[in-house]
């Protein structure tokens, strides 16, 4: 029996792991048709370990339900081990593949340093029982270690990848992996029980679900809607917080509701109309850094075990301020660009992604507040928490990691906000403290004591951060070229 191990690919399309476990089956006596198994290691003690929001969680268990269903649908029976922490799963698969007589386990390979070190686990345990696993690479578009610089190097800077990235994604255009078809007359979702016991657990406020739609059903069409509404203007919108310009699609490609592979062809294919291919192109860009940051942490471990990508920024001398730090949680800075973005995470569990680098940054030049203290914070809220992205995102803010103009780079929080929230739309929505304060006032409020009253002013200046930045970084870089 073949059985595939489910991960962060919750679905039935385009899934080259169940195609190749059907295709590659063995049609055993009595039935009709190839079939196979389905498991999913349910491991909530490592979800809490690594920070995962309960939004995020219930996105998961929610999606996890509806493929249990729609694998039923096809005749594939879904098992949900309950196993707490990863050390837990080469032991609890080997079992379950035991006792189901299994020959072959296919997943998709996952990259950060945890899940390696399971799978490496999870691939000896099941070869003393003769088991052979097979790995695909569905989670990104371009493998980690496909490309390699004229030095044998990985890529480090994200323009040069994507050139390399654009000349292997047109020779190796992603396949349409069918659907699979019917297997046997109906299967069973075994892991009912499980999912239904674990969402009984989780404490979301209804506020938050009802904003979202898991399962790989919406995930199809959140993305015929953003091709169809959003994708032509998608260069002109996408960085404009108040328009909903972007594809809102993170959360179903972290999950893998909706697979890259499918983003990418439906992006492909709307180049070929002459209104959509600078929007289509513009957004291939995003699929691009998404898997720029997969390779990054496929192969730069540090960065897995909470080290910069930068050897010498782990000697910056953060400031370690509890006060700062909440104020910035809490959406109370005196920057309102900040403080809207901050209260936008907290309701929604999600932020566009403009605003993920200012406040990144704000953190961590600003309020000079360790990048690792944000990068968890932004974790236990977000949706689509997905320790590549937010990593990478968190590290290109703090300029710890691959940012080719590393601590230049300072956003102003006030002319962020003139710039891509200039009618203040986004802020008054999220600030309503600030609400009766005109486009150009409400971006420095402090200059309007009367008006913003029940707002604080700014908890840090902006003039010489930059200076101080510099000066910092500078400093580091000299210490490490001392001791290494
Ligand atoms: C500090 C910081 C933290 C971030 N944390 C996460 C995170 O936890 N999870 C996450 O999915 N993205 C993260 N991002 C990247 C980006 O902000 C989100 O992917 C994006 O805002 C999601 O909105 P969207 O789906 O509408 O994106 P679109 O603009 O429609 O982009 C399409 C897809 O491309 C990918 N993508 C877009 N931008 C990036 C990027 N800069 N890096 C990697 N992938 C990208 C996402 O999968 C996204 O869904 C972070 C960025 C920063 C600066």
């Amino acid at each position: 029996m073949n059985l595939v191990w489910y991960r962060n690919d919750l679905r039935v399309a385009a899934h080259s792991p169940l195609h190749a476990a059907l295709t590659e089956s063995s049609i055993s006596a009595g039935e009709t048709r190839p079939q196979a198994l389905a498991v999913y290691c349910l491991c909530q003690g490592q979800w809490d370990r690594h920070q995962v929001a309960p939004l995020r969680r219930w996105y998961v268990l929610e999606s996890l339900r509806e493929l249990g269903e729609s694998l039923a649908n096809r005749g594939i029976d879904l098992h949900v081990l309950d196993v707490d922490t990863f050390e837990k799963v080469p032991e609890a698969l080997a079992e379950f593949a035991q006792s189901q007589g299994v020959t072959h386990l296919y997943c998709n390979r996952e990259y950060p340093l945890n899940e390696k070190q399971r799978d490496t686990l999870v691939a000896e345990r099941l070869r003393e029982q003769g088991i052979i696993l097979r790995g695909f690479d569905d989670g990104v578009l371009v493998p980690p270690a496909a490309l390699r610089t004229g030095k044998g190097t990985p890529y480090t800077v994200f323009g040069a990848y994507k050139k390399r990235w654009d000349v292997w994604t047109a020779d190796h255009h992603p396949a349409m992996t069918p659907v699979p078809s019917q297997c046997r007359a109906e299967g069973t979702f075994m892991g009912a029980k499980v999912v239904a016991k674990a969402l009984e657990m989780l404490d979301v406020p209804e506020a938050l679900t009802q904003q979202w739609a898991p399962g790989e059903e919406a995930a199809w069409q959140q993305l015929d809607q953003f091709m169809e509404r959003s994708l032509a203007d998608y260069r002109r919108n996408r960085d404009f917080p108040d328009l909903s310009g972007t594809s809102g699609l993170s959360v179903a490609l972290s999950a893998g509701t909706l697979s890259v592979a499918s983003c990418f062809r439906a992006a492909t294919q709307a180049m070929a109309d002459a209104g959509s291919r600078d929007g289509a192109a513009c957004w291939i860009d995003e699929l691009a850094w998404r898997d720029f940051y997969r390779q990054i942490m496929a192969q730069f471990p540090r960065v897995s075990r909470g080290q910069g990508f930068r050897p010498e920024t782990d000697l910056l001398e953060w400031k370690n301020d509890d006060e700062l730090f909440a104020a910035w949680c809490e959406g109370r800075t005196g920057y309102p660009l900040v403080d809207a973005a901050m209260r936008q995470l907290v309701a929604t569990g999600w932020m566009h992604n403009r605003l993920r680098m200012v406040t990144a940054m704000f953190l961590s030049k600003h309020l000079w507040l360790d990048w690792r203290r944000g990068e968890a914070f932004f974790m236990t809220h977000l949706i689509d928490g997905d320790f590549a992205a937010n990593n990478g995102g968190w590290q290109w803010s703090a300029s710890s990691g691959t940012d080719a103009v590393p601590y230049f780079r300072v956003f102003n929080p006030v002319r962020q906000g003139q710039r891509f929230d200039s009618e203040g739309r986004f802020i008054a929505h999220w600030v309503p403290q600030l609400r009766d304060l005109d486009s150009k006032q409400i971006h420095e409020p402090w200059k309007q004591p009367l008006l913003a009253r029940d707002y604080p002013p700014p908890v840090v200046p902006h003039a010489g951060v930059r200076e101080r930045v510099t000066v910092a970084f500078k400093a580091a870089k000299s210490r490490f070229d001392k001791t290494s």
